[in-house]
This record gives structure tokens, C-alpha cells and sequence, in this order.
């Protein structure tokens, strides 16, 4: 499939991709986008000026996803195909248009905001090497996972308003701690201040109180996909999570990327899950390649440095997507559209592909060597943490673009 519109062969969003997102131009007021290249299709002017068909126009022209999200797939993914077309090389409706440049925002000249607001906030913890490496440090070596984890998706509700959008500044949050061999708690700024590279699933179809998503059907409750980058205080989190878990070492930012990639984009890049072992309780059983190839990649860099740090990928999941969502809504916790669920720190086997810097630099013990000479066992102030996601097709990428946060000093 190709596109009269130019772009570069490793560019994240072809014309296979299509993925939705909030954005204003210097003239133009908050409204619905997709991504083409480094263009942003104007769809609440295309459709008004009759080059798409949409039935309910003013959504294309909200401040968020959530109407668009929850008039449903038949919809959205018609939409979605649609534009395919009109985007087509052998289709010449916009095309021969000699203002066709109106349509087309430059991303350079665009601001992203918040694709969703988010309802509620839900954090797995669903992969094996990440959470076998946490085990290691801080339980048993020898017993790394506890009893639970290959029998249920671990999660913990987070907090969903302080998730926000990619190229915000983050400052270093304060709070308590319990330095080695003291005895009583210090407040200050986080001396320990980490990333998590995460992948994130925003609900599109909402379900009742009572209810439950089977395996099976989970993935007619999924719109798409975005970054997440659960920024996390560990010196906070070690001194405050026992025995509830995560609080302020989480809540206070979590950055997203701006593109909601959909299912649809993702569907030619599933992938077969590793066998689980034990067996699952039904419930949680499978047919089918539930998880998704997407290289994953994390980069340092501020005014001196600039340096990929992390090479991981999608498909080191244990618990697939579907999972997650089956174990959520198996007791008949109900789902509204906009609620996102984040994967958990993606790890792999190898040192490359630990998805935090709790494990890249093993609490503090290994310090990464830096290229400008200095090192890192956490982030520093200034420090601009980027995630990166694609999935690599023959010849194009499904890409979600940037998800980048700036490290403040503490105020
Ligand atoms: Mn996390």
C-alpha cells in the first residue's frame, strides 16, 4: 500500500498505520488528527468538506479521543479505512486538490495534548525477567517470584491524574525515605529516580458492573495502543510500599505517547506468547498468537549525550494483553472507555533489554558508562528520557513515535 504523500521509508506513520491523536495548530483550535508521514490529517475539515464521511462530525472537534473512541469499532475502523483510501497514490479525490496543503498540518508546527482523559489508571506487572530481576534484588534469589505470579496477571490501581503527555517536564518529586543503616525517615528530593518502559492499552468498549471480558473477546475492548513511561521514585517506593504497594513513588507523573496506534495497525505483527507453565485456570486460557512484536528502545540524552540504553521488545510479555483484561473483569470490575492499562516494566532475558535502571545499573551497583564520560545509576536533573516503540514490517514501520519526559530539579 502506498501513499501520494512522501515520506521516508522508516518513518513510524505510512499509511499503514493510521493512528489517532488531539493536537492544535497556530490557527487551528483543538481537534481530532491522524498521523501521515510528518503531516497531521485535518479530519474534522476534510469531513466538512465532504472528502470523508463521518456521522457524527463534532466529535472530530472534542478536546479528547473518549466520543470518537466510544462510538465503536465499526466506526472508527471504517473511518480508519477510509482515510487509508483517500490517502492512497491511486486515488486522486484529494490529491488533484491544488490546496490540498490545507488538509496537511506540518507536525513540526503542531502541539499534542492528551489523546484520552483518562477514567481510571490499572499497572501490571506481567513480565517474567522484569519481575524475576526485582525478586532477585530485593526478596530471594532462589525464590525471585512469589507464589502467585504465574497463576495471575499482578496489578495495582495507580493514578490516572497525573498521567501526562509526551514532552512534558517532570520535576524530581520529594518525599520520604529510609537511607541504609538509618533508623528513622529523611524527606528531600528522590536520589533514586527511575524510568519504566512500558506499553499502555486504552479500553474503547465499556462493560457493566457484574460483567466479564473473556480472553477471547478482550480485544473488541481495546481501541489501541500508546507509550508509558511510569516514571517511579525508588528510594520512595522501597521506604513507603510495604505492605500496600505503590503510592507516591508513582503518582506523581506518567508519561504517554501522543499517537494512539490501534489494534488494527498491530494485527499483522502478532506474535505466539512463551508457553505458560503451570497451566492457567481456564479463564485465563488461550488460542492464538495474543502478543505483539514491537521493538522497543529507551535513549538518554541531554545537552552533551545522547544514547540508547535500553533495546527491548513487546513480545517478551508473559501475560498477553487479553489476559490482563480477562483477570481485570473476572470478579465483574466494569470497564469505561478511556481507562488505561499499562503493561508493567517490559524486560527481556538479556542485560540490554532491562526496561528500568533499577535493573540496567542493579540498584545502583553496576553504573552505566556513559558516552560523554560520566555515569548513570539513576536519573540525573536535566536528563531527557525517551521511549521509543515500532513494529518493523518488509519495507515500513507501525510506529507510536516519541514518548519524552525532561528531569526538572526538585522545587
Ligand atoms: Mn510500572
Amino acid at each position: 500500500m502506498k501513499s501520494w504523500i512522501q515520506y521516508e521509508a522508516t518513518t513510524h506513520f505510512p499509511i499503514q498505520n493510521i493512528p489517532f491523536g488531539i493536537y492544535t495548530t497556530p490557527s487551528k483550535s483543538k481537534r481530532v488528527g491522524c498521523a501521515i508521514g510528518n503531516y497531521i490529517l485535518d479530519l474534522a475539515t476534510l469531513v466538512a468538506d465532504k472528502y470523508l464521511e463521518f456521522p457524527r462530525p463534532e466529535v472530530l472537534l472534542q478536546d479528547t479521543l473518549n466520543d470518537f473512541i466510544a462510538l465503536g469499532k465499526d466506526t472508527t475502523s471504517k473511518f480508519r479505512l477510509d482515510i487509508q483510501h483517500l490517502l492512497h497514490i491511486d486515488n486522486h479525490k484529494l490529491q488533484s486538490n491544488s490546496n490540498k496543503v490545507s488538509y496537511l498540518d506540518s507536525m513540526s508546527e503542531a502541539t499534542m495534548y492528551m489523546p484520552v482523559s483518562v477514567k481510571d489508571y490499572t499497572d501490571f506487572y506481567s513480565s517474567i525477567d522484569h519481575a524475576t530481576n526485582v525478586g532477585k534484588m530485593f526478596r530471594d534469589p532462589e525464590n525471585a517470584l512469589l507464589p502467585n505470579w504465574r497463576h495471575l496477571p499482578v496489578g495495582y490501581h495507580g493514578r490516572a491524574s497525573s498521567i501526562v503527555v509526551s514532552g512534558t517536564e517532570v520535576h524530581r518529586p520529594k518525599g520520604q525515605s529510609m537511607p541504609k543503616g538509618a533508623t528513622t525517615p529523611i524527606f528531600g528530593p528522590s536520589q533514586r529516580l527511575d524510568f519504566e518502559l512500558e506499553v499502555a492499552f486504552i479500553v474503547g468498549k465499556p462493560t457493566n458492573l457484574g460483567e466479564s471480558v473473556s480472553v477471547k473477546n478482550a480485544y473488541d475492548h481495546i481501541f489501541g495502543l500508546v507509550l508509558f513511561n511510569d516514571l517511579s521514585a525508588r528510594d520512595i517506593q522501597a521506604w513507603e510500599y510495604v505492605p500496600l504497594g505503590p503510592f507516591l513513588a508513582k503518582n506523581f507523573a506518567s508519561v504517554i505517547s501522543p499517537w494512539v496506534v490501534t489494534l488494527e495497525a498491530l494485527a499483522p505483527f502478532s506474535v505466539p506468547q512463551e508457553p505458560q507453565s503451570p497451566e492457567v485456570l481456564d479463564y485465563l486460557k488461550y488460542e492464538g498468537n495474543y502478543n505483539f512484536d514491537i521493538n522497543l528502545e529507551v535513549i538518554i540524552s541531554n545537552a552533551k549525550l545522547k544514547q540508547s540504553i535500553v533495546q527491548s521488545n513487546f513480545k517478551f510479555m508473559y501475560w498477553s494483553m487479553a489476559q490482563q483484561l480477562a483477570h481485570h473483569t473476572v470478579n465483574g470490575c466494569n470497564l469505561n472507555v478511556g481507562d488505561m492499562m499499562a503493561s508493567g516494566t517490559i524486560s527481556g532475558p538479556e542485560p540490554h533489554q532491562f526496561g528500568s535502571m533499577l535493573e540496567l545499573a542493579w540498584q545502583g551497583t553496576k553504573p552505566l558508562k556513559m558516552n560523554d564520560g560520566t555515569e548513570r545509576t539513576f536519573l540525573l536533573d536535566h536528563d531527557v528520557c525517551t521511549l521509543i516503540g515500532y513494529a518493523q514490517a518488509d519495507g515500513f514501520r507501525i510506529g507510536f513515535g516519541e514518548c519524552t519526559t525532561k528531569i526538572l530539579p526538585a522545587t
